[in-house]
């Protein structure tokens, strides 16, 4: 039970194949309590139909479009007015428009940009201010990210510009809040066959040529993910901050 008394948001789940659902029933298994995002209502009734799987109910379900100021405020008052104050935040969210995810990245538009960089990187800014009061000494936060934020992978392109901004993100925030001991850092996760992969243009064949070149020859699960979660919201990694920890099976240290 290595999350016993641990109160810990996760946004947002999407459907039983979200990571962010992934971790929440690792968190769940070792006695966290859970404040369970999610984006939209259509969103909230996917999660309504699996929530019953976890071993107790969420202390609160809450919606949170991150483009929206009041949104994220709305759900910053809910976690408190329920919870009080947490011990973790998981950000587990992204997008970026279809078309910037199929044509070449130089062809990305002004308004595909700012939109990616929004909603997958800002927002991991916009929660931790808004839930900067609630977080207690020692909590940690986590976001997700992927190898694309580094080289240059067919398809990601503006999702990888994204994913930089907020690896560079989870750094400076780890410096602001450690102030207060409260940790920031990422998981750098291989492919899964999630809702927001599919929207990658191959996504398919980035899982086959992922399990060809990684070091363990393998895909990952999203039980290795979690599991990292689990461990990095937990007190044996109170001395890791502002780090991007790789679950991929060791693809990323391939020369070739
Ligand atoms: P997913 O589709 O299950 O989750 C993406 C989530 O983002 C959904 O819950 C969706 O509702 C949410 N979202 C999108 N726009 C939003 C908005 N405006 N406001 C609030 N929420 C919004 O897919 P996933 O793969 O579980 O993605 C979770 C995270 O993991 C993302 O950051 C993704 O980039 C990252 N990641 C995924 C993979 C992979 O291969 N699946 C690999 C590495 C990192």
């Amino acid at each position: 039970m290595l999350l016993e008394g641990k109160k810990i948001a996760i946004f947002n789940v999407a459907n039983k194949r979200s990571i962010a659902w992934a971790i929440a029933q690792a968190m769940d298994a070792q006695g966290a309590e859970l404040i369970l995002g999610y984006q939209n209502e259509r969103m909230a009734q996917n999660l309504e139909k699996i929530v019953g799987d976890l071993s107790k109910p969420p202390v609160a379900v809450v919606q949170c479009d991150v483009t929206s100021n009041e949104e994220i405020e709305a759900a910053a008052d809910k976690i408190k007015a329920t919870v009080g104050s947490i011990d973790g935040l998981v950000h587990a969210l992204a997008f970026a428009p279809r078309e910037a995810l199929e044509s070449p990245f130089v062809q990305t538009t002004r308004e595909a940009f700012a939109q990616a960089l929004d909603i997958s990187a800002y927002s991991l800014v916009a929660l931790c201010r808004a839930l900067q009061p609630m977080l207690n000494e020692n909590a940690s936060v986590m976001a997700l990210s992927y190898y694309g934020a580094e080289k240059v992978v067919p398809n990601y392109n503006v999702m990888g510009v994204a994913k930089a901004a907020l690896e560079a993100s989870v750094r400076y925030l780890a410096a602001d809040l450690g102030q207060n001991q409260v940790r920031v850092n990422a998981i750098s996760a291989g492919p899964l066959n999630t809702l927001a992969a599919r929207g990658i243009s191959g996504f398919i064949d980035m899982m086959k040529i992922h399990s060809d070149r990684a070091a363990l020859r393998r895909n990952i699960e999203p039980e290795e993910v979690a599991g990292t979660a689990v461990f990095l919201a937990s007190g044996l990694s109170t001395g890791i901050t502002g780090e991007i920890m790789y679950v991929d099976a060791g693809y990323s240290i391939m020369g070739m």
